[in-house]
């Protein structure tokens, strides 16, 4: 989408360095980090939140790219976190999985 902020990273736009990415994902540091390692892991394809996934072969492939990028990083303790809807706090309206570890501040958005 072209006004998609997560689109735009991932098409490059900004020169956000990406920490790891495979060929579903792009795994990038969140530019407010709520922990000491704060990472997202956001799919090329642009899927506006949880609710609107119909794929769960997409799914699978994030959860695997969360194990790829803290296996890849030695990363062995960490939580993940999906915000779905405004109420939740979602802002950015590109599916994402936030990775936490380290030092992690109470809640998320
Ligand atoms: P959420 O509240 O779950 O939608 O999370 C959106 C996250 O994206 C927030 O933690 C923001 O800090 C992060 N964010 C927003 N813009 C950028 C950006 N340009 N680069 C990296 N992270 C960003
Ligand atoms: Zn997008």
């Amino acid at each position: 989408m072209s006004d998609c902020i997560f689109c735009k990273i991932i098409n490059g736009d900004f020169g956000t360095e990406f920490v790891y990415e495979n060929d579903i994902a792009v795994v990038f540091k969140d530019i407010n980090p709520q922990a000491d390692t704060h990472l997202l892991v956001v799919p090329r394809k642009h899927v506006e939140s949880l609710n609107e996934v119909d794929d769960e072969n997409l799914l699978g492939k994030l959860m695997m790219t969360v194990k790829e990028v803290t296996s890849k990083l030695n990363i062995k303790s960490y939580r993940t976190i999906i915000n779905t809807g405004k109420d939740a706090g979602q802002e950015v309206f590109h599916l994402h999985i936030h990775i936490l570890s380290g030092g992690i501040k109470n809640g998320i958005n």
